[in-house]
């Protein structure tokens, strides 16, 4: 196999457009004539701070971030984020709304009932988190300190398709799987946070948005590295950054930009994801998992409603060259990831596979 033979549909980490790999690649060793690889730099150096304050400000840029909001380059992955928000919002004795519908904000709303009292606002799970609640299904709490929700739910293929309206409660989101796929106001946003291995660079690097004004706020016994506070003072060098990961966002962020940015992002997942979930509204032997309303444009879950069938199809996919449909494992089935860098032509291929598979599989 090599990469001209194969599709990859990794949920995370996932493909990379082959131009920004190519350009790391090209200065991977000697970056523009620094006689150095940027894995070599120092983090405090000038030619090292002009890259980071590069890509910090086409973040901002990209994803139209006010002044009232800062950005930081985190580590730990999303999962330190289940643990560093309600540290640095619960507050004593404080409670929050979570919204669990998928198995990583299941896993933040337990992580946050640690430092105080979580009100489950919508729980999808009896219903195998196939749906996302309406803006009326939630219970919310007027005195929450925010409202917690997982953006796209990787594992089960749903996505919110709005912004749920909670008054002057801080909204806080985990968008590991869909940041970068849309236009956003921000400004809504008490905290948005994304790791990197999805939709922006390799894996190693979180993303943080967060409004000023609600950092300083972490429990007394909040570790240094996990205060928001601390981490807005030091612009994100408190300690080493992730210096690599943050140059791999930045040629993420200029493929995206040359790519239309948000807006076309928001297109181009559209287009990719009507391609899947086309064929399978119409297909006889493959059904989406998600509801309808709930489908998601970055992870497109599906089966045969056959568990060994399913896995026949995902060995037959490996076989031809569509690498990693199988669906995660606390779900099974099957599962396409088709986050911004997914080229449209291998959403095609992977389609056509399903048809010829389906002409020789259904009864
Ligand atoms: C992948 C993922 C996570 C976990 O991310 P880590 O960086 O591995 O901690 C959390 N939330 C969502 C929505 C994800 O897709």
């Amino acid at each position: 196999m090599s990469r001209e033979t194969t599709y990859n549909f990794a949920a995370g980490p996932s493909a990379l457009p082959l131009e920004v790999l190519e350009q790391a690649a090209a200065e991977l060793v000697d970056y523009r004539g620094s006689g150095m690889s940027v894995m070599e730099m120092s983090h405090r150096s000038a030619i090292y701070q002009d890259i980071f304050n590069e890509v910090k400000a086409d973040f901002k840029k990209a994803l139209n971030v006010p002044d009232t909001h800062e950005v930081l380059f985190l580590q730990g992955g999303a999962s330190l984020q289940f643990s560093m928000v309600p540290m640095n919002l619960m507050g004593e004795q404080g409670n929050a709304d979570y919204a669990v519908t998928g198995n990583f904000a299941k896993i933040a709303a337990k992580e946050a009932a640690k430092y105080g009292r979580v009100n489950v606002a919508a729980d999808t799970s009896l219903g195998n988190n196939v749906h996302i609640p309406s803006q009326d299904e939630l219970t919310l709490m007027p005195d929450a300190r925010y409202f917690y929700y997982c953006a796209n739910n990787t594992i089960f293929g749903t996505e919110w398709h709005y912004v749920p309206e909670t008054g002057s409660v801080p909204l806080v989101s985990d968008m590991s799987s869909d940041i970068l796929t849309q236009p956003l106001d921000v400004s809504r946003f008490g905290i948005i946070f994304a790791g990197a291995q999805k939709n922006l660079a390799p894996a190693g690097l979180t993303v943080v948005v967060i409004r000023k004004d609600l950092a300083g706020q972490e429990l007394p016994n909040t570790p240094l590295m996990l205060s928001y506070q601390r981490m807005i003072e030091k612009d994100s060098m408190y300690n080493t950054p992730p210096c690599y990961n943050i140059y791999m966002l930045g040629l993420m962020l200029k493929w995206v930009e040359r790519n239309g940015g948000v807006e076309g992002m928001d297109a181009l997942k559209r287009e990719r994801s009507a391609i899947l979930y086309n064929y399978l509204d119409e297909s006889r032997l493959f059904r989406g998992c998600a509801e309808r309303e709930a489908r998601s444009f970055m992870n497109v879950t599906f089966t045969t409603g056959d568990k060994d069938l399913d896995a026949d199809f995902c060995k037959a996919a490996a076989a031809k060259g569509f690498l990693n449909v199988k669906g995660h494992r606390l779900v099974g089935g099957c599962r396409a990831s088709i986050y911004n860098a997914q080229p449209i032509p291998a959403v095609k291929a992977l389609a056509e596979f399903m048809k010829e598979y389906e002409v020789t599989h259904h009864v």
